[in-house]
């Protein structure tokens, strides 16, 4: 299978590093502002960033070995707090709130980029709303207006890069369930193929045997193929197996119904049983319903159309479950068939 073909990576790649470069960036930053109001002697922005400090590593030990993610939004809204705290505490001097711009990509990332865009724009008008106070004592009008253009232009870029990032993404999942489909199939017949049979045979046989029911794996193989190909030829065969394999499919409805070619001209099906007898009518079925199809096939030496013979094994609940015997079992049925006439189901 090719599973891992596009890891799940915007969650657990991207947020991941996102998560824990913000949670160390987050304590550096207190780390150097509780240091710098120390030696400062600032003390009420001594406590708050001690506070926040304190709070940010605390959550750190708590939160790591559990929840890496909430660990990077928890850290983020420290660090929102943070920024706010310092352009009040700074009455919106210098250069503080130029530290909400880093948060704005954060944001979009870790929340993705549908709810970060919503908290990116809460976040950025609660800073307008503060840095307003200041205007005309730390900031001029047209400084303002500077500054609300950059973080807007900020949240854009960083909303549709996680945008187009997100969207690659969603496609090359697509990709991948169509290749997984893909591989699955028989390009000529158009059911499922001898790799998915592998996949899923000892499947079906865990699952029957959890369930307490019988499954049965019945082989089918066309009579005298052959000598149709050698009457008709190579391309009126593969019309006849398309046309079997289609009879295959509208014989057997259920869901856990499987139809499989399992190589040239034979097919396996899989199919569970609540009631064992149940087996030869299905199987019966599925070889009437070849015949039906009237497919002239003047070489056939036991009919004038086309026929299968099939080979029938029932797994019981309480049976050894070995994928390579079972399989040899309903072989031999069908060899079976083939020896008693053709055209016929035998079970083994
Ligand atoms: P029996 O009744 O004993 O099964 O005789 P048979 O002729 O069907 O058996 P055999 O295994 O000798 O021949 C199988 C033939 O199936 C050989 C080949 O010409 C044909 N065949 C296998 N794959 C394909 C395919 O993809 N297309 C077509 N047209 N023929 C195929
Ligand atoms: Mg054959
Ligand atoms: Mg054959």
């Amino acid at each position: 299978m090719i599973k891992e073909l596009v890891p799940n990576f915007k969650k657990d790649s991207r947020q991941l590093i996102a998560s824990k470069s913000i949670t160390l960036f987050g304590l550096g930053v207190t780390l150097f502002f509780t240091m710098y109001s120390y030696f400062f002697n600032n003390s009420i922005l001594l406590y708050v960033d001690l506070f926040l400090l304190l709070l940010l590593f605390i959550t750190t030990l708590i939160m790591k070995k559990r929840n890496i993610y909430l660990l990077g939004k928890i850290a983020l809204i420290i660090m929102l707090a943070g920024v706010f705290i310092l352009i009040y505490a700074n009455n919106g001097m210098g250069l503080v709130f130029a530290w909400s711009f880093i948060a704005t990509k954060f944001i979009i990332i870790i929340f993705g980029y549908k709810r970060g865009l919503i908290y990116s724009f809460l976040f950025n008008i609660a800073i307008f709303v503060l840095m307003y106070k200041y205007i005309g004592e730390a900031i001029t009008s047209s400084g303002y207006v500077r500054f609300i253009s950059i973080s807007i232009t900020l949240t854009i870029i960083a909303f549709a890069y996680e945008y187009s990032i997100d969207n690659t993404i969603k496609r090359l999942h697509k990709i991948q369930a169509n290749l997984e489909e893909t591989i699955k199939i028989d390009s000529l017949t158009n059911i499922f193929n001898r790799r998915y049979f592998d996949t899923i045979f000892p499947q079906q046989i865990k699952i029957s045997k959890r369930n307490n029911k019988y499954l049965a794996l019945t082989m089918i193989d066309i009579d005298n193929f052959k000598s149709y190909n050698d009457t008709y030829g190579h391309q009126a065969g593969d019309e006849v197996l398309k046309s079997v394999a289609q009879s295959f499919k509208s014989s057997l409805k259920r869901p856990d119904d499987y139809v499989f070619r399992l190589g040239g001209e034979e097919f396996g099906v899989l199919y569970q049983l609540n009631k064992k007898e149940n087996a030869l009518v299905v199987a019966n079925k599925i070889c009437k319903n070849i015949e039906r199809l009237k497919i002239a096939h003047s070489e056939n030496s036991v009919s004038p159309f086309v026929t299968v013979s099939i080979g029938v094994h029932i797994v019981k609940p309480q049976d050894k479950h070995d994928c390579d015997d079972i399989y040899k079992i309903a072989d031999d049925a069908l060899y079976v068939a083939k020896q008693n006439g053709k055209n016929r189901v035998e079970e083994l």
